[in-house]
């Protein structure tokens, strides 16, 4: 049997376990959704006005928790509503799925995510994540491009991962940061296990929630949705000089590093990725300055470090531990205006919102599977020259958005020979790679072959050109302080 009939023959096996799993599950109403299945927890059903149409105004928590259940009621075959934990003071984290199989994770289908309102006071996209939410479902039986995407996607909107913020936020303020932080004042874009220094700062319930949300489903691209500027800014945010900067006397020495960028090994990637967003926005790409004297930015677009560095924000840990391509968009230059103005941002961000979460679709997937079609769990995937390790979900499966080229996958797993494959990525269509790993225990009974220790799960971020580079800096400043 060749490699291919056993992938689509465990696939379908899969996916007929799934549906034969996932309406217990429901039953019991499990609160954390996982890469199989969303356990619903919507309660009982509300049945208002916001079902039929959403409103250009913002909306509170509780008009948010009930647009979100009437959604879930009127387009069950679209959506699917769960919770991934709770704020300090108590607000679900509320997270809508659109997806034409929205209840479970369909296998070699890529899920995508948006993130909004993180910072409390930023409060555009909590209401554009409301609206493309209304936008994909009422678009999913006329518009074919809407169709094909619900259809190949799995698409997770949380339009609120600081609702204690947004509370205490004031419509009309634009450059406060009253309502920035969570209730118990920590700044949610900082809070998270940082790569390049380590992050003292106490992990809150919100950021625990997204971390182990990230940890149970596998994203392959995602979106940070902010405001205060008109960017959309790719990692690192963090760079080796910061650490130095911000715990030394000699930060003035490194000054020179402020607005350096901080390349990550998928630069190229990421700076497209940026590019679909800011090209499909109506006028990003233009990188007028929000206000004179304030920066402007080429083509829209920067690295993090390179606007301003810092420690513990959610994009590089998407990335570095979980293989998740994320990006942080700076959508309007007022953090929370008028709610009049709301239409108009829609319409700006509209096209962008959907081309970019289209963008999972680039590059390479496939399976990594072991010579009788099971799938490994966790086997390391790299490209070659990029130093970055993903990993493949519990059935096999992995993406890596890559630019068109020639490249080289090495694989490797626990107990299996490692592997290396030579592929292709065109622009049209993603290229589809089907991997088989060899027990590293040889059937003729030869000497065993025995691989490295296998690479360090997370926290652990993937070692290599950086910590090389960290640690040649360290080396450099304790020379310096002798
Ligand atoms: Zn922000």
């Amino acid at each position: 049997m060749d490699r291919y009939k056993k992938v689509k023959i465990y696939k379908t096996f899969l996916f007929l376990t799934i549906l034969g799993t996932t309406s217990g599950q429901f039953a019991k109403g499990a609160s954390f959704p996982t890469d199989d299945d969303v356990p619903m927890v919507t309660g009982e059903v509300e049945r208002r006005e916001d079902d039929q149409e959403l409103q250009f105004k913002y909306h509170d928590h509780e008009e948010i928790t009930r647009y979100l259940r009437a959604v879930s009621a009127r387009y069950p075959a679209l959506t699917a509503l769960y919770s991934i934990g709770k704020s300090v003071q108590g607000r679900d984290l509320w997270v809508m799925v659109v997806s034409a199989s929205p209840y479970e994770h369909m296998i070699g289908k890529p899920d995508v995510k948006y993130v909004a309102n993180i910072h409390g006071n930023e409060a555009v996209g909590r209401e554009l994540l409301l609206h493309l939410i209304q936008y994909l479902v009422t678009s999913y039986d006329t518009d074919s491009y809407i169709k094909w995407l619900l259809d190949n996607t799995r698409i997770h909107l949380m339009p609120s991962m600081n609702p204690d913020g947004f509370l205490i936020s004031r419509e009309g303020q634009c450059d406060t940061i009253h309502g920035r932080h969570n209730a118990r004042r920590y700044d949610l874009n900082r809070n998270f296990p940082d790569f390049f220094k380590a992050n003292t700062k106490q992990p809150q319930p919100e950021t625990d929630a997204v971390k182990e949300w990230i940890s149970k489903i596998q994203f392959v691209v995602s979106g940070s949705l902010h405001g205060g500027a008109l960017v959309a800014s790719y990692p690192f945010d963090n760079t080796p000089s910061a650490r130095i900067c911000r715990s030394s006397v000699l930060c003035s020495v490194f000054q020179s590093y402020a607005h350096t960028p901080s390349i990550a090994p998928d630069d190229d990637v990421f700076r497209h990725l940026a590019l679909v967003y800011s090209n499909n926005h109506a006028k990003m790409s233009r990188g007028v300055s929000c206000k004179s004297g304030s920066q402007r930015f080429d083509n829209g677009i920067t690295n993090g470090a390179a606007w301003y560095p810092l420690t513990g924000g959610m994009q590089d840990y998407n990335y570095l531990w979980h293989g998740c391509m994320e990006i942080t968009l700076e959508i309007s230059c007022c953090k929370y205006p008028p709610a009049h103005e709301l239409p108009k941002y829609w319409q700006d961000n509209k096209q962008s919102l959907i081309k970019y979460l289209a963008e999972a679709h680039r590059g390479a997937h496939g399976f990594v599977m072991d010579e009788n079609g099971n799938p490994v769990e966790r086997a390391s995937v790299r490209v070659k020259g990029r130093d970055v390790t993903y990993h493949t979900t519990k059935y096999g499966e992995f993406w890596r958005i890559l630019l068109p080229g020639t490249y080289r996958l090495e694989v490797s797993g626990e107990g299996y020979l490692p592997q290396e494959v030579e592929f292709f990525v065109i622009d049209s269509h993603p290229t589809l790679l089907n991997v088989t790993l060899h027990s590293a225990k040889r059937i003729d009974g030869g000497p065993y072959y025995r691989p490295g220790p296998p690479p360090p799960r997370p926290p652990p971020a993937p070692a290599g050109i950086f910590s090389t580079i960290t640690k040649s800096i360290n080396s450099f400043v304790t020379n310096l302080l002798g």
